[in-house]
């Protein structure tokens, strides 16, 4: 693709607009068309040091503004994401591939994580408790850390970095941020805003490169002692691993194989929308994508022809083209992998009821697309029911009940989002109980988490760890315990003991 006018970006650090120390460039390009979007600073070690320098220095003034104070750019900041959101949608269809009405989505839930983590600037509530001495007040308060190294992935490109960098900023945090090489400009973009905001020079910087460099730089960094990764499993481990030699707290966000089980009583109408919608969406590259469906014996074929119709039904193409529902996948190995997952469902016996292949021809050809494709006859053990795909394709398992169907959704490694449709209270709870997901939906699919709710998964999609809601804070700040004596004299707790009145 010729690069001719395509704009050329830079890293932003210590308020500045710069090259890569090396002068080395990647480009971005539109996976739906191939075009290039934009060349940007590929860069090096050294580009991280100077960013994480120059938040550093930036920390210690930023801690010191009140918090009310640093909320007040946030809702600058949220007020220029609507202001900016038909633009930001736009190229996040051009960048990203998904489809408009979802890109204006991530951008909505960037709008409301703002405008949620600036409220918190005049909340961030601590608790003060009674003393079990007399004249002695106590209380607990959260306090800045330092320097976040926020490191994200390219699908969801606005509304993630949000999710990280809005929760840092209100608790006094200065950020180095690293965006996903298949996203970079929504990045840049994202840093823009801020920017214009008004927010100091330092508190933010954008260093975009690969992982291996930049982000791995980041991890090891001395100084970034806060680490929060929203990623594959694999990089999490490995960024879990280099974190642990310096002790850092390090925040993880990884992989998904969600389900939705569809009981024998449920609104079988209302379970389909909800599967296509989890499964397909953004071309199921959501962590919270419905991967797998566990269906009632006695509406398992009901379902599954329901379902076949529906996503043959599915307008595949390029998401700023009228009434397209499934855009492109993210980039040929992705497109590739995905394939790839076809071929082993077929070797490990599950039946293909629609889809399993590239999707070409009218206009596709230059674009990474897949055709929405579901499997039959899966065991809860193959690998399609057990491994991250993150693509358009979904596995069909059947249960002939509640305690099977739990079964089969707790025999995966990850533990995101899961969901139950069925119109009995008892079987309700016993999912809301026995999920082991960090988030759970009845009578809705697996997507659709609101940002004032914390928002992570249990084993292996984390380390314990919240995005989102008042959780957030628990990662981006440490608490206090402060003790003040107003007795006059030394009073030693558990040895000074203060005896209760006599009965
Ligand atoms: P990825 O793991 O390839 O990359 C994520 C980020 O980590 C990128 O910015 C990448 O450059 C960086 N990185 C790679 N190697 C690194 C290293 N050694 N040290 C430090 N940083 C490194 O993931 P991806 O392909 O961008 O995103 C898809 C994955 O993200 C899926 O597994 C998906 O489930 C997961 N995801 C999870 C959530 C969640 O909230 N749980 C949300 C969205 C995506």
């Amino acid at each position: 693709m010729a690069t001719t006018g395509v704009k050329t970006y830079r890293n932003y650090i210590g308020g500045e607009w710069v090259d890569a120390v090396g002068g080395e460039t990647f480009e971005s390009t539109n996976p739906a068309t191939g075009e290039t979007i934009g060349v940007f600073p590929k860069s090096t070690e050294e580009d991280v040091d100077r960013a994480v320098e120059a938040a550093k220095a930036a920390y210690e003034g930023w801690r010191l503004v009140p918090a009310p104070k640093r909320a007040e750019i946030l809702f600058r900041v949220a007020q220029r994401f609507v202001d900016r959101k038909d633009e930001l949608t736009e190229l996040m269809v051009q960048e990203m591939g998904k489809v408009r009405a979802e890109a204006g989505g991530d951008v909505q839930e960037a709008i409301d994580m703002t405008y949620y983590m600036a409220g918190e600037g005049r909340r961030m509530f601590g608790h003060t408790t009674p003393s079990e001495m007399p004249d002695k007040f106590q209380m607990s308060v959260r306090q800045p850390v330092g320097v976040v190294g926020a490191i994200t992935p390219w699908n969801f490109p606005i509304a993630i970095p949000s999710w990280k960098i809005a929760p840092a900023l209100v608790c006094g945090d200065t950020v180095v941020f690293k965006p996903a090489t298949d996203t970079p400009a929504l990045g840049e973009r994202f840093v823009e805003i801020f920017e214009e905001a008004g927010l100091p020079a330092g508190v933010l910087n954008i260093v975009h490169g690969g992982g291996a460099t930049v982000g791995e730089r980041l991890v090891k960094h001395p100084d970034v002692p806060l680490i929060s990764l929203t990623g594959s499993r694999e990089v999490g481990v490995k960024t879990a691993q280099n974190g642990a030699a310096l002790l850092k707290h390090v925040h993880l966000e990884l992989g998904g194989k969600n389900a939705i089980i569809v009981m024998d009583d449920a609104d079988l109408d209302l379970a389909v929308d909800g599967i296509l919608w989890s499964a397909f969406g953004t071309s199921g590259q959501r962590c919270t994508a419905a991967s797998r469906v566990i269906v009632g014996t006695k509406v398992y074929d009901q379902v599954a022809s329901k379902l076949v119709e529906r996503a043959e039904k599915l307008t595949i193409g390029y998401g700023l083209d009228e009434g397209v529902e499934i855009g492109p996948v993210i980039n040929k190995s992705a497109l590739e992998k995905i394939d790839s997952y076809t071929g082993i469902g077929k070797d490990e016996g599950a039946t293909l009821l629609t889809g399993g292949e590239v999707a070409t021809g009218n206009g596709l050809d230059q674009g990474f697309f897949y055709r929405p494709t579901i499997f039959g006859d899966v065991e809860p053990d193959m690998r399609i029911a057990q491994e991250e795909i993150f693509g358009p394709t979904t596995a069909l398992i059947r249960a002939s009940d509640i305690d099977e169907a739990i079964r089969a959704a707790n025999s995966v490694e990850f533990g995101l989002s899961s969901s139950i449709f069925t119109r009995d209270v008892n079987k309700a709870f016993r999912a809301m109980r026995d999920l082991q997901t960090g988030i759970t939906y009845v009578n809705a699919g697996t997507i659709g988490a609101e940002v004032h709710l914390p928002f992570g998964g249990t084993k292996q999609t984390g380390n314990g760890h919240r995005e989102a809601g008042q959780a957030a804070l628990d990662f981006y700040t440490e608490w206090k315990s402060i003790y003040v004596d107003y007795s006059g004299k030394l009073q030693r707790a558990q040895i000074d003991v203060v005896e209760s009145p006599a009965p």
